[in-house]
């Protein structure tokens, strides 16, 4: 399965990534993990990513498809993959299409999660990352056991610098001027599944397994 997971900041898609990847046992490849990992190490990217990330501003395209070409060119990518958090742009879309037409490996679906503004932007700022994992919790709707400990390391809970109201607000308006139309370009395609993701979190990945699982077997 070569799948794309869609939406915007804070609508689940870290959390829904792993139920997916464990169900079709693919790869996660989350951009944003991987540049965070990147500004951790500060490396050459992440020294010239950071800066964007901290406004919540889209860093820019040819650095993140690098990135994702060579990530795709690893072992583990052959039988497929989850991409979290790319493509953004059109530009990305593109290029993403052009690596995987010479692959002979063309995208099987894109899971397109959506919310309420609202809702989301409640969601991002109560939220909480591990430390040391980066496993993904809430202040009011997902605790930890034990209060701002992660409960599979634990390591210390931690708010990610741009879950802050303001730059929440910056990220929701650029997934609204750049990334929405990708509904457009992945409908043209035929590609598309959309789902609420307003819900409890196991009633929709319960929907979006059983939306692949239908299409695979069609497949
Ligand atoms: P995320 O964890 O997916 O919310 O990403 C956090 C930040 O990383 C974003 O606000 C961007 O600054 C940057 N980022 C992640 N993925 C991309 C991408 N595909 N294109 C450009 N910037 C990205």
């Amino acid at each position: 399965m070569r799948l794309i997971l869609l939406g915007p900041p804070g609508v689940g898609k870290g959390t829904q990534a792993e139920r997916i990847v464990n169900a079709f046992s693919v790869p996660h490849i989350s951009t944003g993990d991987i540049l965070r990992e990147a500004v951790k190490n500060e490396t050459p990217t992440g020294l010239k990513a950071k800066a964007y990330m901290d406004k919540g501003e889209l860093v820019p395209d040819m650095i993140v498809i690098d990135l994702v070409k060579e990530r795709l060119d690893d072992g583990d990518c052959t039988d497929g993959f989850l991409l979290d958090g790319f493509p953004r742009t059109v530009a990305q879309a593109e290029a993403l299409d052009s690596v995987l037409s010479e692959m002979n490996s063309p995208i099987d679906s894109v899971i397109q999660l959506y919310a309420d503004e609202d809702e989301i932007v409640k969601r991002l700022t109560g939220r909480r990352v591990c430390s040391i994992c980066g496993k993904a919790y809430h202040v009011m709707f997902l605790k930890p056991k034990i209060e701002n400990i992660c409960d599979d390391d634990k390591g210390a809970l931690i708010q990610r610098k741009d879950d802050n109201e303001e730059t929440v607000r910056n990220r929701l308006n650029v997934y609204e001027t750049k990334t929405k139309e990708l509904i457009d370009y992945y409908t043209d395609k035929d590609v598309l599944i959309s789902v609420d993701a307003g819900g409890a979190i196991d009633s929709i990945s319960s929907e979006i397994i059983n939306k692949l699982k239908s299409l695979d077997a069609v497949q």
